[in-house]
């Protein structure tokens, strides 16, 4: 931890990767679930990993789509530091006015995501967020949904990727995240 001229502490990356929990079996049996919510919890820590993230971040993105549901918290946390627009990408039927769907395989069956349609627009430059990269479906849906409305994906940001499953490999945008697992 370093504490700067205003007598902030900054977490490292690594500091923060120690609150992580990996819970066994969870939400079923053969999967390791990395648990941010003791990062969240943990006042310094979750302003620290905001500020490593708007560090990261393209400055010039206008928008921060984030992904349902743990996306969300860091998204808009990200977004308000750095006066930029957030955006929601959500599960079916959640979103009250008109979307865009994608559809996405998953292990065993398949998923969709939606973004309402008018929330974006050519010209716009967008950063994709999420907490963990694991096989990339979720994020390569986001990416399609994001390029129907016209704007263009600049770059996806995860604080941590499971790295044998290759997600980074299915998406188009460049990948950036803080831990590889
Ligand atoms: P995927 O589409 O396989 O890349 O899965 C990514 C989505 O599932 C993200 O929204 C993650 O929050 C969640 N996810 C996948 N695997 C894990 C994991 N091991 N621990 C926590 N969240 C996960």
């Amino acid at each position: 931890m370093k504490v700067d001229r205003k007598g902030w502490t900054m977490w490292s990356i690594e500091e923060i990767a120690k609150l992580i929990k990996d819970v066994p079996d969870f939400p079923k049996k053969g999967i390791l679930f990395k648990d941010i919510t003791p990062v969240l919890s943990h006042h310094e820590a979750f302003v620290s990993l905001t500020r490593q993230f708007v560090r990261a971040i393209d400055p010039s993105v206008t928008h921060l789509a984030a992904i349902e549901s743990r996306g969300f918290i860091l998204g808009a946390a990200i977004a308000q530091h750095m006066n930029v627009g957030f955006l929601p990408v959500r599960k079916p039927g959640k979103l009250p006015r008109e979307t865009y769907a994608q559809s996405y395989q998953l292990e065993y069956g398949e998923d969709t995501l939606e973004i309402h349609k008018d929330d974006l627009k050519a010209g716009d430059r967008v950063a994709i967020i999420d907490d963990v990269l694991a096989t990339g479906g979720t994020a390569a849906a986001t990416e399609a949904l994001i390029k129907k409305t016209g704007a263009t994906v600049l770059e996806s940001h995860f604080l941590m990727e499971i790295e044998f499953l290759r997600g980074r490999d299915r998406l188009e945008a460049p990948v950036k995240s803080f831990m590889k697992v």
